[in-house]
């Protein structure tokens, strides 16, 4: 099933979407049925079904907060001259570092190199604490594409993450949430316009969904909706005004973003 966050004039839901067509993508036949409240319990549909591509997408989930795993491809360590890491290494996105499909990814004054990062993210679906491995299928609610953006000078410079992870739009998340995935071997991709920047695939994780949820939640409490990004594969590049970036994961979607000079 495919949990979606729509905006139909001033009201904003939760709904399920079908219908897709061939390509997986929104087509004429897609519908979106908005559901009560929020996802984390019984869906409750309420209201009847619309086209699809007559209401906005909005980033299917706001969490609370966005834990991220950094160098959890082999071939991404590798480029990027790192050692592997011997146990996941977290760090964290803010919250206001995300947006939706079709939004604007805006490069700030303080960075000369932002590069994209295609991630499979993963949407806790309860509050949990010390989750052991085997029941970590109990907490998740399914799974979205992400865009970890990251300034990489500031990344080199500051010693530390926040500020090259953080900025405002630096979290594209989207189209949609998919319940029902085997994450054990699954396309990622991204294209910068016509360009195929990263073909990797999740098995080639160091540290796969379970371990990694597991790992998180003996540190800290995760909530309905927070997000844990699981990584990227090789092929990370810059991203410039006026491009287009396509973050695609096979069983998922497209979540696309264009990119802009910021103010
Ligand atoms: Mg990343």
């Amino acid at each position: 099933m495919r949990i979606c966050r729509i905006a139909i004039g001033d009201t904003v839901s939760f709904a399920i979407l079908d219908h897709l067509d061939d390509s997986g993508q929104i087509g004429s036949d897609s519908i979106v049925v908005p559901i009560q409240g929020h996802p984390f319990a019984e869906l409750e549909p309420v209201g009847t079904a619309l086209p699809a591509h007559e209401v906005k997408l909005l980033a299917p989930i706001l969490p609370s907060k966005i834990v991220c795993i950094g160098k959890n491809y082999l071939d991404h360590a590798v480029e990027m001259n790192s050692e592997l890491p011997q146990e996941p290494l977290i760090f964290l996105k803010p919250n206001t570092s995300v947006i939706g499909p079709e939004e604007t990814i805006l490069l700030p004054r303080q960075s000369n190199l932002v590069h994209h990062e295609a991630e499979l993210a993963i949407v806790i679906g309860r509050f949990c604490k010390d989750v052991p491995i085997e029941r970590v299928p109990e907490v998740i609610l399914g799974y979205t594409c992400a865009n970890d953006v990251t300034a990489r000078d500031l990344q080199r410079t500051d010693g530390q993450w926040t500020r090259a992870k953080g900025f405002d739009t630096f979290c594209p998340l989207g189209p949609w949430i998919e319940t029902d995935l085997n994450t054990n071997s699954l396309a990622i991709t991204s294209y910068v316009g016509s360009e195929l920047r990263q073909s990797g695939n999740t098995k080639d994780m160091i540290f796969n969904v379970a371990q990694i949820v597991s790992f998180v939640s003996e540190c800290m409490t995760l909530l309905p909706g927070d997000i844990l990004l699981t990584g990227t594969p090789a092929g990370v590049g810059p991203l410039v005004p006026g491009d287009q970036v396509d973050v695609e994961i096979e069983g998922i979607g497209n979540l696309v973003n264009y990119v802009s000079a910021g103010e």
